[in-house]
C-alpha cells in the first residue's frame, strides 16, 4: 500500500486555507533592496510567496498568515512587517 506522507500531499495543508481577517501583521515587499534570491519563496511555510513577471517576489495575502519568517530571513532586509488595518 502506498503511503502519502509528504507535506504537500496531506489534506488540509496550509496553502489550502485562506487566512480570513485574524492576521495582525502582513509583509510588505519593498523591492528596493531585493536581490531576487528567492529565499522568501522557499522559506514561507504557507507556500504563498510567488515570483512575478519581473522576477520580484510577492506574497499572496489571501493565504499569508503574517508569521514574519520571510522578513526575518530576507538577507537584503527588503521585507517589512506592518500592522494590518482593521
Ligand atoms: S528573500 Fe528578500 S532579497 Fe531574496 S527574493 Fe525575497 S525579498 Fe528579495
Ligand atoms: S509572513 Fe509568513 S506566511 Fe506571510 S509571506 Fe511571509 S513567511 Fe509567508
Amino acid at each position: 500500500m502506498a503511503l502519502n506522507v509528504g507535506c504537500s500531499a496531506a489534506p488540509g495543508r496550509a496553502r489550502d486555507n485562506k487566512t480570513g481577517s485574524w492576521r495582525v501583521f502582513k509583509p510588505v515587499f519593498k523591492h528596493e533592496t531585493c536581490t531576487k534570491c528567492g529565499l522568501c519563496e522557499t522559506i514561507c511555510p504557507e507556500g504563498c510567496v510567488k515570483e512575478d513577471k519581473d522576477g520580484f517576489f510577492v506574497p499572496d495575502l489571501d493565504y499569508c498568515k503574517g508569521c514574519g519568517l520571510c522578513a526575518k530571513e530576507c538577507p537584503a532586509d527588503d521585507i517589512e512587517m506592518v500592522q494590518e488595518e482593521k
